[in-house]
């Protein structure tokens, strides 16, 4: 029997199945679960996918995408009368202009597939990029499998030889080979993966959780996309080794609303390896994100999951302790836990070797002006430069570059040999992120750069506080006015003080992070913000 808590859960997907907040939508979702209607509606409406639900065709307009020309899309689209919008970031940065059709994205749109739909948004579908197609460019070509951790080129194995593995080992050697490893979260953070799994463990007995955050929507990366289509096995393998270690059964995958065909993708892995019994009994439950950038960071993710707002947690307590439902839960994003069946296959030592300035190997993603935009493992620590060799250099020269999504802000060609770790970019000023590096060539429009992230930050704050709420805003109205004419003492003489407090007053990342495309673009490119 259904649980309060279950109800609550289910409410966001059941907004969904009635097809978004429609009018009286929220009130049969109410007398359906018994939460109240105002909750149903004031949970719902926060979700973009679910507040607009008029919205049929959304065109990204992350950064990849408006350098590609997604503005021609969206203007062309608004032209032809159909129903739609914007968004960011729909992780098809390689593949750009994107587009968001239902809950499916068709990559490498362009204003003639517009056309060729004839004034039926419905018929852009089939003028798109097949499903299978939606794969990008991955490499490097030819690298050894015993260099990869995530090895996007491999073939699948389903035999669950690492779960296998680890059984034997037991939970305390495979957490001390992830700790040996020195494998930190590949979400942005850097944080110790060791820590949390001993964390988890260490609590008291009852239930426990493993989460893997699917839901990364920083404009720049699409590396989860591809682990989920090219190798389910290793994230599900991951997940369930990690489960066994911390001592839980139950693993929810918490999957990105725009993600349609990787949650296909994990469908039919979870169902394989339930057929074949090779993860033993670890409960695998898929649950889909509605659109909202907030749910990547980890706590927002769990309010997602547990039917509410996704608004970040004061932290401490921190979800090792205190997390989905109150329980101990361990939380991951996709890349870090698809390291973990090499590490138990092949050792710690064999993954920290790999690395360059740290351990392990990096799923890069490279975007903007490139000759082939995509996902590359490299050794932890290459450079904008090396990575652009693998992606098969550069289109035009080399002008700035953002190493880890927006949240990085940019950074000038002389800081080309800084290498893409956490550690030396942290030292630059910036971040690594979660490595979704954006390159922009000398013909490029810095300031035009910066305005599209502070766009980007502005809508997607959840507003709970105050600095980042107005904060974002301020930014970005800001940067208009100088676009507008007025002088940079006039428009920007208050960013560093803004941005200040932005960092010292916000719960989460977002709101410290989000002044850097402007700050960091006053720093290295003074020469875009002369007056006159
Ligand atoms: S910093 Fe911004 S996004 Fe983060 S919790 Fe505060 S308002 Fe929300």
């Amino acid at each position: 029997m259904a649980t309060d808590r279950d109800k609550r859960a289910e409410i966001l997907d059941r907004v969904r199945a009635l097809g978004g907040l429609t009018p009286g939508v929220a009130r049969q979702v109410a007398r359906d679960t018994g939460v109240a209607e105002a909750e149903v509606f004031g949970a719902a409406s926060f979700y973009h996918l679910l507040a607009e639900p008029d919205v049929r065709v959304r065109v990204c307009t992350g950064l990849s995408c408006e350098l590609a020309g997604a503005g021609d899309v969206l203007a062309r689209a608004r032209a032809a009368g159909w129903p739609v919008g914007t968004c960011a970031c729909l992780a098809a940065c390689d593949r750009a202009p994107a587009v968001l059709h239902g809950r499916d994205t068709l990559a490498g749109i362009r204003p003639d597939d517009v056309d060729r739909a004839a004034g039926d948004w419905r018929a852009l579908a089939s003028s798109a990029v097949p499903e299978r197609d939606w794969r990008g460019d991955v490499g490097p070509a030819g690298a050894p499998a015993d260099r990869l951790a995530c090895d996007l080129l491999g073939e699948p194995d389903w035999s669950g030889s690492a779960f296998a593995r680890a059984a034997q080992l037991g939970p305390d050697a495979v957490i001390a080979e992830i700790d040996r490893a020195g494998l930190q979260g590949r979400g942005g953070a850097g944080f110790p993966a060791a820590v949390k799994w001993k964390s988890v463990r260490s609590q008291p007995d009852g239930d426990r959780f493993v989460v893997l955050n699917a839901d990364e929507g920083e404009p720049g990366t699409f590396k989860d996309r591809e682990l989920l289509l090219r190798r389910p096995d290793k994230v599900l393998e991951g997940l369930a080794i990690a489960a066994a270690a911390v001592g839980a059964r139950d693993v929810y995958l918490y999957v990105r609303g725009e993600f349609g065909a990787p949650w296909r993708s994990l469908e039919r892995a979870i169902a394989r390896f339930a057929a074949s019994g090779a993860l033993a009994d670890t409960r695998f439950h898929l649950h889909a994100g509605h659109g909202a950038y907030i749910c990547g960071e980890e706590t927002a993710l769990l309010e997602a999951l547990e039917g509410k707002r996704g608004m970040p947690r004061l932290k401490p307590p921190f979800p090792t302790e205190v997390g989905l439902w109150g329980r101990p839960t361990l939380i991951h994003n996709v890349e870090t836990i698809a390291c973990v069946p090499a590490i138990v296959q092949r050792g710690g030592d064999w993954f920290r070797a790999l690395g360059k300035t740290g351990p392990g190997t990096k799923l890069y993603c490279i975007s903007g002006h490139v000759r082939r935009p995509g996902t590359y493992e490299l050794p932890l620590g290459v450079t904008v430069d090396e990575l652009a060799a693998a992606a098969g250099g550069y289109v035009g020269e080399l002008r700035a570059f953002s190493p880890g999504g927006a949240s990085s802000g940019f950074l000038p060609a002389r800081l080309r040999d800084t290498p893409l770790d956490f550690r030396a970019l942290a030292d630059a000023g910036s971040m690594l992120g979660s490595a979704g590096v954006v390159v922009l060539n000398d013909t490029a429009d810095v300031v035009a750069a910066v305005a599209n992230q502070l766009r980007f930050f502005e809508a997607e704050s959840c507003g709970q506080c105050a600095p980042c709420r107005i904060g974002t805003r301020f930014l970005r109205q800001a940067l208009d006015r100088f676009r507008a004419g007025a002088g940079r003492g006039a428009a920007l003489a208050q960013v560093a003080d803004v941005a200040w407090q932005m960092n010292e007053g916000s719960i989460c990342g977002l709101g410290q992070a989000a002044p850097l495309p402007l700050v960091s673009a006053l720093r290295h490119f003074p020469e875009e913000f002369a007056d006159g």
